[in-house]
């Protein structure tokens, strides 16, 4: 049926709908472009595309043309719990979010805290026309955070991957507990939503994470890792689940930024593949963004968003900041040896490709992440009428890294199910998630008290430790999360 308002489009449960007329960007092996193409979606899958198609009687219609018809986006790394302290970390670098998050604030939010956090960074997502997030979910100090965690991701019509982690207590410790185990074995299946494990990997030589590698085994759950993060993880933490047999295809290796040449070809070995966060290693300081030097190993890429403490959470943003940081390195690299670039290695296509395919292939997920038939309908219509940036549209990759951004993202699908229409989300009770995390940011300010959380914006730091090792589990430390300069500035890789 139509809706009251103008232009919004939300069949009814059952019916077919099809966008007619639209740029269609395939995202399909051959990236097959096709101007002026329908999609015809019936019970949650993509049923046919191509001109002028013949749909079933009753089918929903919504007007493409003008408009880029592409698949739902994927990110792989958004730490959504902390979303309801938006923007409130603009200027921290890496270290003052360790000391505000692992080492002072972090205890405080309680379950309710994650749920405000997790239910508006979902509708953020979607909003965006991100289909499918990785909420990298390591505030789960209990099994009553965890559950708070999972109901608000199912709360919102979106897929969602919930990364379990705990960075206040050890992953060989939470990982032991039969509770934690158990509520993973029970929200594993859960329709929409997918479970993995979330912690890092130190570089301790003892390497107490091994027993969480093996909960993970066990349980079937692949295991995510910000690894290469200067001044926390490095390439014994690689060498170390490299050499124990954990590194896998189904790894996912969170900014990789900050790691020697070695390590690129563990990873590249084992089939992994790296989550790059360019607003984030652009300001956080994790290692400058390793899209130029990854794709010398051939290794798969998606992009992500990390956390809205600080950035955005659209992946136009992220399409755009990683084509700027990878292109700079390459334009600087070539004036230190007097050259001229004259063709950018990084090209809007292939950045489009990891902000959709990239992410699919991530998770292991053949059946999102392009628009073929039989996939599953996660589907983004990018169009704005009334907005002078939506024409000419000459380049579609281009239009989309470059160009569009959430404002333009018109109509999402999620699983053929509309959550978005004419520009407006389907369904959100807004002024609830508004009521939700406001008490959230009451409970925390008035916790903090009025001069901690003033300060909290630019927090003083409280020694140098941290420098070395923000995890409150371990002691262990090393000058090595320094240490791998090599592959940074093209000098010899320096241990030690
Ligand atoms: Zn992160």
């Amino acid at each position: 049926m139509s809706h009251p308002d103008a232009d919004v489009v939300t069949p009814a449960a059952g019916q077919p709908l099809v966008l007619r007329g639209g740029t269609v960007l395939t995202m399909d092996d051959a990236h097959t472009v096709l101007p002026r193409a329908d999609v015809l979606v019936v019970d949650g899958r993509i049923a046919a595309i191509g001109p002028q198609l013949e749909v079933p009687e009753g089918t929903a219609e919504i007007d493409a043309s003008g408009g880029i018809v592409m698949p739902g986006m994927i990110d792989t790394h958004r730490h959504m719990w902390q979303t309801a302290m938006r923007g409130y970390g603009a200027d921290w670098t890496l270290t003052q979010y360790f000391v505000w998050y692992y080492l002072e604030h972090g205890r405080a939010f309680r379950p309710e805290d994650v749920h405000a956090g997790n239910l508006l960074s979902a509708w953020d997502a979607l909003e965006a026309g991100v289909t499918t997030t990785v909420d990298w979910s390591h505030g789960l100090q209990s099994v009553d955070h965890a559950e708070a965690a999972a109901d608000a991701l199912i709360a919102v019509p979106g897929r969602f991957v919930l990364a379990y982690g705990n960075i206040q207590a050890g992953p060989w410790e939470w990982t032991a507990d039969p509770a934690v185990q158990s509520f993973l074995r029970r929200r594993q299946d859960e329709g929409r939503l997918g479970v993995q494990l979330a912690f890092d990997v130190t570089g301790d030589p003892a390497f107490p994470e091994k027993a969480a590698f093996e909960v993970a085994r066990e349980l079937g759950l692949p295991v995510t890792t910000h690894a290469g993060v200067w001044g926390a993880t490095n390439d014994e933490g690689i060498r170390l689940m490299h050499e124990h047999g954990f590194m896998a295809p189904e790894t996912v290796y969170v900014h990789a930024a900050t790691l020697s040449t070695d390590s690129y070809h563990r990873i590249a070995a084992t089939g992994g593949s790296i989550s790059v966060s360019t607003e984030s290693e652009q300001s956080a300081g994790q290692g400058y963004p390793p899209t130029w030097q990854v794709r010398r190993h051939g290794i798969p890429v998606s992009l992500s968003m990390d956390t809205s403490v600080w950035w955005s959470s659209d992946l136009f943003s992220a399409m755009r900041a990683t084509l700027g940081a990878d292109r700079s390195r390459e334009h600087l690299e070539a004036h230190a040896e007097g050259s001229t670039v004259t063709q950018v290695h990084l090209r809007a296509e292939q950045v489009v490709d990891w902000a959709t395919g990239g992410g699919a292939r991530a998770l292991g997920r053949d059946d999102i992440g392009s628009l073929e038939p039989g996939k599953r309908a996660d589907v983004v219509l990018v169009k704005n009428d009334h907005s002078p940036v939506s024409f000419p549209l000459l380049n579609p990759y281009g239009h989309v890294a470059f160009q569009a951004g959430r404002g333009d993202v018109h109509t999402v699908l999620v699983d053929g199910r509309v959550v978005k229409s004419a520009h407006r989300l389907v369904g959100a009770d807004l002024a609830a998630v508004r009521r939700t995390v406001d008490a959230t940011v009451e409970h925390l300010r008035s916790t903090m008290g009025e001069e901690t959380w003033a300060q909290g914006m630019n927090p003083e730091l409280p020694g140098q430790d941290v420098l070395d090792n923000p995890y409150t589990y371990t002691e262990y430390k090393s000058a090595t999360t320094h240490g791998a300069r090599g592959s940074v500035f093209d000098t010899e890789d320096v241990a030690g």
